[in-house]
This record gives structure tokens, C-alpha cells and sequence, in this order.
């Protein structure tokens, strides 16, 4: 089980790089609004234009989700059910949490879940 202290370090962990998320997506949607504003005066330049807006579509639908996950994480440390498997009712190794912070299952549960998926 994750001791007061450590949770402390994980919840510092979790909010840079909430942070840091923001940021990116922000940025990406910027970049985005950019692109779409930009003249595109021959079909080649639309297509670049629309496959890197596309990817970096993918990447912030990918950052939001994650950022989903970081903030669930941070309500579960302020409900004090943080660190525990919400499968198995199990801690979480304290390994596993420096790896992923946001981590909901234990390592067996975590393995159950993908092989059932
Ligand atoms: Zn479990």
C-alpha cells in the first residue's frame, strides 16, 4: 500500500503532467485552427493540411483521455480510494503507481481486463 507520503509524490507527478496535457492540447487546437485558416490555394496543400490536422486530431482525442484518467486519479486520492484496485480491492503496487499514476487495476486485475478485451 502507497504510504501518505508516497501518495503526495504521485498526486505532484499527476498534476504536471495534467499540466502538461493542457498545454500540448491546447497547443494542438491552436495548430489546428491555424492550419484550417491558412490558404490552401491546390490540392496538394489541402491534403497536407488535412493529414496533419488529422493526426494531430488523433493526438489530442489520445491526451484528453488520458487527462480523463489523471483527473479520475486525482479524485480517488481526495476520496482516499486511491492506489486501490477497483477490481480486486487489492493495493496497487507502489511500483506500478510510479509507472502509471493513474493506474486503477492491480497488475493481475490489469491483465484479466486486456485479455478479456
Ligand atoms: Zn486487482
Amino acid at each position: 500500500m502507497a504510504n501518505a507520503k508516497q501518495i503526495e509524490e504521485l498526486k505532484q507527478t499527476l498534476l504536471e503532467r495534467k499540466e502538461l496535457i493542457i498545454n500540448n492540447i491546447n497547443e494542438s487546437r491552436e495548430s489546428i485552427n491555424s492550419l484550417k485558416n491558412s490558404e490552401c490555394n491546390d490540392e496538394f496543400d489541402y491534403a497536407e493540411v488535412s493529414s496533419d490536422s488529422f493526426k494531430e486530431g488523433i493526438i489530442a482525442n489520445q491526451q484528453v483521455k488520458e487527462l480523463e484518467e489523471i483527473e479520475d486519479a486525482i479524485k480517488r486520492i481526495q476520496k482516499g480510494t486511491y492506489g486501490v484496485c477497483e477490481m480486486c480491492d487489492e493495493s496497487i503496487a507502489i511500483g506500478r503507481l510510479r509507472a502509471k499514476p493513474f493506474a486503477k487495476f492491480c497488475t493481475p486485475c490489469r491483465e484479466i481486463y486486456e485479455v478479456e478485451k
